[in-house]
């Protein structure tokens, strides 16, 4: 449960630039490599599928490699890392050391492009869906996704930020006024339904790939835990209750049902096909 999930900007002309800083700084830090490397090279012969260790590949961060005559602002606009050479600087502190100016060639940089590289997320869920175990079902679920409002993106995902108790912004939000229906981004069922302390009144339902969607700070909620609800279901009329400033629905997908578990939801509706924003 976050301590104090509160504030919610309203949309601004810079939150796009906003938001590709943060992904891209966050991503790489938040994973490490060689603990992905090693997962995926685990999951090749249990899963049976030779794409599937690829794709994890290909969504792990991407490394330069120093040449000499580099510098972290050539690199930075070579490799077009979003934040620039501070941001790269930043990623890779404690390999390049205290002089951003100084960087050995040979020294192997994280470009810190795994969160940012939705086309990549995009890429690696897809062979997932041609996994043999999950074909019927994932194939009924990558048709039937929704938006889980017909409003404009507010604060993205992952902005940094103090007013967070995990120092982000855990989902996304949705600028829209109280009353209006909410509804469930997929077919699953509810896991629970009611008072979620600084979320306010919220829902989170279990999706049948695994992953849960989260809506919260509603006036009314329209289902129980327990419940199944079909892909555009109406879960709920938004609100301003909880931790906020005002009205509007906080988003969040996440591989388990608890606060935490976090992942980038318009990534992941993107890859069902449905986009946002
Ligand atoms: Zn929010």
């Amino acid at each position: 449960m976050p301590a104090k999930h509160q504030k919610h900007r309203r949309p601004t002309g810079v939150q796009r630039l906003t938001r590709s800083i943060a992904v891209a700084g966050t991503g790489a830090v938040a994973l490490g490599l060689p603990l992905f490397g090693a997962a995926g090279a685990h999951a090749a012969p249990q899963q049976g599928a030779q794409s599937l260790p690829v794709a994890a590949k290909k969504a792990a961060s991407e490394t330069y490699k120093v040449k000499k005559g580099d510098s972290l602002a050539k690199i930075a606009d070579k490799k077009k890392v979003a934040g620039g050479w501070k941001k790269l600087y930043k990623i890779n502190r404690d390999v390049v050391g205290d002089n951003p100016r100084l960087i050995k060639p040979g020294t192997k940089l994280d470009l810190g492009k795994k969160a940012a590289a939705k086309p990549a997320q995009a890429k690696a869920a897809a062979p997932k869906a041609e996994a043999p175990k999950t074909t019927a079902a994932d194939a009924a679920a990558t048709g039937g996704y929704t938006a889980p409002a017909d409003a404009a993106l507010g604060t993205a995902y992952r902005t940094a930020g103090s007013m967070w108790s995990s120092g982000y912004h855990t989902g996304v939000d949705f600028a829209l006024p109280t009353g209006t229906p909410l509804k469930s981004v997929a077919a699953g069922t509810v896991v629970s339904a009611g008072n979620g302390g600084a979320y306010g009144n919220q829902v989170v339902i279990q999706h049948q790939d695994g992953m849960y969607s989260q809506y919260a700070h509603l006036s009314q909620l329209s289902v129980s835990a327990g419940q199944s609800v079909t892909v555009g279901q109406q879960i709920g009329l938004s609100g301003a209750t909880g931790n906020v400033t005002g009205p509007h629905l906080h988003f969040e997908v996440r591989t388990s049902p608890d606060y935490g578990s976090d992942v980038d939801p318009v990534g992941y509706l993107r890859s069902h096909g449905v986009s946002v924003g």
